[in-house]
């Protein structure tokens, strides 16, 4: 026998009407959009298989304050269960139109290789490198003593984007610091 839950839930593709995440049987409910309390009827056009959770909360509100609820997630409903509440995969990240070059980027919460560099200089205080070459080697020691990659080219890559940020001056061989 086909009970009316199970019709709804059918029609629906067994989803809930509103968070459309998979909806077992055993978590769902008949919520009518007009409440029985408000003459709503039985049929299936007043009807929707939801989220129990979400069925309790709505209870007997207007059709208004309905909406308004639903209106009110923007777009991305989640209905206020467990069974529903379960994070939807994390979308795919989308290819980097170019490789981020490594010694700029954080990974998995170390530091970047541009925040020790900018760490490194302010704790130098007055004694930091005044040219160039000094600077170049500076942070290629530092580098190579947190095993980050520290070829010239990540090394000049990294002074170019400290200039970028403004903390770092260079003027043909010499270097002045504008760190904060
Ligand atoms: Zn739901």
């Amino acid at each position: 026998m086909t009970t009316h839950l199970d019709r709804l839930l059918f029609a629906q593709g067994g989803q809930c009407f509103f968070c459309l995440k998979p909806l077992p049987k055993a978590e769902a409910s008949v919520e009518h959009l007009v409440a029985s309390a408000n003459g709503g009827t039985n049929d299936d056009g007043n009807c929707v298989a939801c989220c129990k959770a979400l069925n309790h909360l709505l209870g007997s509100k207007s059709i208004k304050e309905k909406m308004q609820i639903v209106l009110n997630q923007r777009g991305n409903f989640q209905c206020p269960s467990s069974a529903c509440a379960q994070p939807a995969p994390p979308p795919s990240p989308a290819p980097a139109a170019t490789a981020p070059k490594a010694a700029l980027q954080s990974t998995n919460g170390n530091p970047s290789a541009i925040d020790l560099v900018l760490a490194d200089l302010k704790k130098r205080g007055a004694s930091r490198p005044r040219k160039v070459a000094t600077l170049t080697s500076t942070i290629k020691a530092l580098l190579k003593q947190h095993q980050k990659p520290n070829t010239d080219a990540e090394i000049v890559s990294l002074i170019a984007e400290l200039q970028k940020r403004g903390k770092v001056i260079v003027t043909d061989t010499k270097v002045s610091y504008r760190l904060g």
